[in-house]
């Protein structure tokens, strides 16, 4: 793990944490400390992990986050006094700005959100796991307030507090995070004093999570209101968070990605950045690594390679420059917890291989090298369920399908999946709606459309739409944004792209855009740099280049 050291506040912006929605059912919060020195702790009642099996999905929000739109009533179980009742519904309401939601303060016991004053640390449930509370039982609790609390306190942790029952999570916790705990002093200190949590309580509210448990991402956000503050004492390198009481931009941004108030409909914005390069890249990917991207990009003819930053729309300084051998016709990136991968295969020959990839995006050691049949023209990895990923492998010429369970080691493991279907399918892209993957498969040659739904074991399972559209379509992007899924196509040789919404049940919904543009784009990438996100597109035959920022 990278370490955050010298200039904390650089370090920090190249570190990603999760920001999100999620799962710890009880957390806690920022403890009212009154002495400037003391680490400010939490108390906890109690956490629970959601298991493993919950869906790794890009958008967890159906299961956690309320339906958007939602009027949540609240009340209280306690009496307050009239300052601590305004000051909480005043800063509870302060996420409506932001967030297409509604707090609406109740007289009565029976809110959605039932809040307790009473000692016992400062807690909420997360989103919508309140409703699985028993009606008379509290879902959020405020152990210090009073009439003497000072308001930046009562900001803070009502921020915070409404933060979870929105569905966020704790910053600190994120996959992703490069936090550099010293975990024996962090054991020591919240084991004693307000908080005497055992070993496992304590690593339980603070350590990363796993991909597995989290959903949405944006880039680590020391100012976050959903971030507890950090003491240097506990931290192994110089790396220290202060406590903050309002709420940060990618706070806004990212309640508001959760919560949309109204749907956007083509979600290409403005042009932001555009280049003109050498002709022939015909293996476009991107990635991320310790909250960076990356750009990748192949020549299969030369086998030249190039590794670029992504800095928000710009594509940055090359941090890789070879030239490996020529026929690498299928370069894929996939992740395994936090370690990515390069997958690469001749379709001529059969060969593969794979890499690690560095932190720094560097290209690292081979972990796997074979030779297969030849004739493999997609090769495509996804998630479903908990699990390391799958591979999927389509030979368009002969219709054999194969899907393999990816080993822990990033090597290819088990066939799950050995079918021969009709040729021509040449279009083959996974998406996610409602925590499921789905495969899309296209003809040119026909126009023939299949969506199947993947199993829990990898495999593929139901088809859930099967159309027959025009022919031509050379590539399909599928990107979720503000909680709806889209699917873009484009028409390389024509300049067509047309835009449609992915319904929840995977079909293809309402189309939102039909475009004429220039001709040639072969490859269209979408991306996150920081809290934004991007659309890269590129002409593999003059070496045109445009990024744009997605609404
Ligand atoms: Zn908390």
């Amino acid at each position: 793990m990278k370490t955050l050291k010298n200039n904390t506040k650089k370090s920090i912006d190249r570190n990603s944490i999760i920001k999100s929605t999620l799962l710890l059912i009880l957390t806690l919060c920022m403890m009212h400390s009154n002495a400037q020195s003391d680490p400010k702790l939490c108390l906890t009642d109690d956490f629970e992990v959601i298991p493993e099996s919950l869906p790794n999905a890009y958008v967890i929000a159906p299961k956690v986050i309320w339906p958007i739109g939602s009027k949540i009533t609240v009340s209280f179980l306690d009496t307050p006094s009239t300052k601590v009742r305004s000051r909480i519904k005043k800063y509870a309401q302060e996420w409506e700005s932001y967030a297409n939601i509604d707090f609406e303060f109740i007289s009565g016991k029976n809110g959605d959100i039932r809040i307790g004053l009473k000692k016992g640390g400062s807690w909420s449930k997360i989103g919508i796991l309140a409703k699985k509370v028993d009606k008379s039982k509290k879902t959020m609790n405020f152990g210090w307030f009073n009439d003497g609390t000072s308001e930046q306190e009562l900001r803070r942790t009502t921020l915070h507090e409404f933060g979870h029952a929105l569905g966020l999570k704790h910053e600190h916790q994120s996959p992703a995070a490069g936090i550099c705990w010293d975990w024996p002093k962090v054991i020591a200190a919240y084991g004693t004093g307000a908080n005497g949590w055992s070993e496992k309580r304590t690593r339980g509210n603070l350590e990363r999570l796993s991909n597995e448990k989290v959903g949405n991402y944006s880039a680590f956000d020391p100012k976050s209101i959903m971030i507890y503050s950090i003491s240097n004492a506990l931290t192994t390198c110089d790396f220290e968070v202060k406590s903050t009481n309002v709420l940060s931009a990618v706070d806004m941004q990212g309640i508001a990605n959760l919560y949309p108030k109204g749907k956007s409909r083509s979600i290409v914005g403005k042009l932001s950045n555009q280049y003109k390069w050498t002709s022939g890249w015909d293996n476009v990917e991107t990635f991320e690594s310790r909250g960076k991207t990356f750009l990748f990009l192949l020549k299969s003819k030369t086998g030249d390679v190039h590794i670029n930053k992504l800095q928000n729309g710009a594509v940055g300084s090359k941090v890789y420059d070879k030239k490996w051998t020529a026929g690498w016709t299928t370069a894929r990136i996939f992740k395994i917890s936090l370690q990515n991968y390069l997958f690469l295969l001749k379709k001529t020959t059969g060969d593969v291989k794979i890499f690690k990839l560095n932190d720094n995006g560097t290209v690292g050691s081979k972990v796997f090298e074979k030779k297969w049949s030849t004739g493999w023209t997609n090769a495509l990895f996804y998630k479903q369920g908990s699990g390391f990923p799958n591979l999927l492998l389509i030979k368009k010429g002969t219709g054999d399908v194969h899907i393999h369970k990816m080993n822990r080691n990033g090597t290819v493991g088990t066939k799950t999946f050995d079918k021969k279907w009709t040729s021509g399918w040449s279009v083959v892209e996974t998406f996610v709606v409602n925590y499921n993957t789905h495969l899309f498969l296209y003809k040119p040659g026909t126009g023939d459309v299949h969506i199947n739904k993947l199993n829990a074991n990898g495999t593929v399972g139901t088809k859930v739409f099967d159309k027959k559209w025009t022919s031509g379509w050379t590539s399909a992007s599928f990107y979720a944004k503000n909680n709806q899924q889209h699917l873009m196509l484009l028409d390389a040789k024509n300049g067509r792209m047309k835009q449609s919404y992915v319904t929840a049940g995977g079909t293809v919904g309402d189309e939102i855009a039909d475009e004429k543009w220039t001709s040639g784009w072969t490859a269209n990438n979408f991306y996150r740099s920081g809290i934004n996100s991007y659309m890269l597109l590129l002409k593999e035959k003059d070496g045109q280049v445009k990024t744009f920022a997605l609404k």
